[in-house]
């Protein structure tokens, strides 16, 4: 299947990869080390319209089809992964579920200052006891006079130190249904829990957050009562594709590296780039990157709404996507390390984190044996699910 990208698309792309070039690449190698980007990175993102991709026009943002955001993430990635990473949680499970499911009132008070970059969301789903298996999360809210009453832990929440609202997933006493909350920490009382030290992303905060009581009113429910893991799983599906976008932009770097290296580096008299073996690993790696692509692309469109009858379900779609852009970040960037050789394993070289950063998209967002079990479902049916 081939895209027809719009005039208007390749500028919207043209001026995120001008952005990575210039805010994120030269800065990427430092802030992993560091273990901290740029504190103003949001708001230069937000006075470009790329905090808002997924918020209405109506509300101050850009209101991006998904191919568009996908292309735009996509390029940020392929700058910094932590960033890319930080815009498509805030984008996609929070800026899209709030316009899906917020109140007017909530979408007046909150999307605007998502959309400008003002704040930047969260999504609070896994828990020490619960990742893949996120219904049987255990935080829990129990109600209180003419509000409720919130206490858990929610774990690995990627932007939660500093975000301006959380979406938050708790179910109602021990074993009752589960709802979506929006935790402002202007308003909520929440305390935030040890910074993880990660094995790659490492500028990308993940931390845990403890709520112990904490009093919410009528106004933080998000949406229907009940319907929050319904929510959720829509918003993960949305979220699968914003992480093949990320994976593609981790490989795209990783290969653009060792292509370069490859044409510089000499041994045996001749460049790299003239052995077979070395041509035949830059070869795997376009087509794989063009594979992750494509499929994030008929993902993208399913999603969106366009429908081929004998294709997969934009759920299976997604799922997809996400495992083959992220198995191939991961082997591209090893790939690329082998091709450094010596240099490859070195910190001072950028294909070791780009590998580091590769591993996370393989886990978050539902795990690749999640995705096959997904997959599976559709392909095979519900037995042994
Ligand atoms: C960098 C980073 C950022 C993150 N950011 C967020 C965030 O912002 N918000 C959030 O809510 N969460 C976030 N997470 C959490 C992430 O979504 C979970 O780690 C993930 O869903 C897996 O859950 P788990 O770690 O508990 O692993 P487990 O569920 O314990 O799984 C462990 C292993 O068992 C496998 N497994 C589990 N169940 C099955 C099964 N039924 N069949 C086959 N294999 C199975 C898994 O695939 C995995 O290999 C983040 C994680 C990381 C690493």
């Amino acid at each position: 299947m081939s895209f027809h990208l719009t005039e208007e698309q390749l500028e919207i792309r043209a001026l995120a990869r001008e952005f990575a070039e210039g805010e994120l690449c030269p800065h990427a190698q430092e802030w992993d080390v560091r273990r901290e980007m740029d504190p103003e990175i949001f708001s230069k993102l937000g006075d470009l319209g790329f905090m808002g991709m997924r918020v209405p026009e109506s509300h101050g943002g850009l209101g991006f089809d998904l191919t568009t955001y996908l292309l735009v993430l996509e390029e940020l990635a392929w700058g910094d992964a932590g960033v890319a990473l930080g815009v498509a949680i805030h984008s996609g499970p929070v800026t899209g579920l709030l316009a899906e499911y917020g109140t007017s009132e909530q979408k007046d008070r909150y999307l605007p200052r998502l959309a400008s970059g003002e704040i930047v969301g969260a999504f609070a789903l896994s828990e020490p006891e619960a990742g893949s298996d996120a219904g049987a999360l255990a935080t829990s809210w129990r109600r209180a006079g003419e509000g409720r009453a919130l206490t858990g832990t929610k774990k690995w929440v990627t932007n939660g130190a500093r975000s301006g609202l959380v979406v938050l997933f708790a179910r109602e006493g021990r074993d009752g249904r589960i709802s979506a909350f929006l935790l402002d920490p202007d308003l909520h009382t929440y305390q935030v829990g040890k910074r993880e030290i990660t094995m790659g992303l490492s500028a990308s905060e993940t931390v845990e957050l403890h709520f112990d009581e904490v009093s919410l009113d009528h106004g933080a429910l998000l949406g229907v009562e009940g319907a929050g893991f319904a929510y959720a799983m829509e918003a993960l599906e949305i979220g699968r594709l914003g992480i093949a976008a990320q994976a593609t932009g981790i490989s795209r770097a990783a290969y653009e590296h060792a292509r370069d290296y490859a044409e510089e580096r000499v041994q045996f008299g001749r460049k790299l780039s003239e052995f077979q073996a070395t041509r035949f690993k830059l070869a795997e790696m376009t087509t794989r990157i063009a594979g992750a692509r494509a499929l994030t692309f008929s993902a993208a469109a399913a999603l969106d709404g366009s429908t081929d009858p004998e294709s997969h379900s934009p759920g299976a779609l997604a799922a997809m996507a996400k495992l083959t852009a992220s198995e191939a970040a991961v082997w591209t960037a090893d790939e690329a390390v082998q091709i450094f050789g010596g240099y490859g394993y070195m910190r001072h070289y950028p294909v070791e984190r780009l590998l580091r950063d590769a591993k996370g998209t393989e886990i978050y967002e539902g795990t690749n044996e999640i995705m096959r079990l997904v997959i599976a479902r559709e392909s095979v049916g519900r037995a042994g699910a």
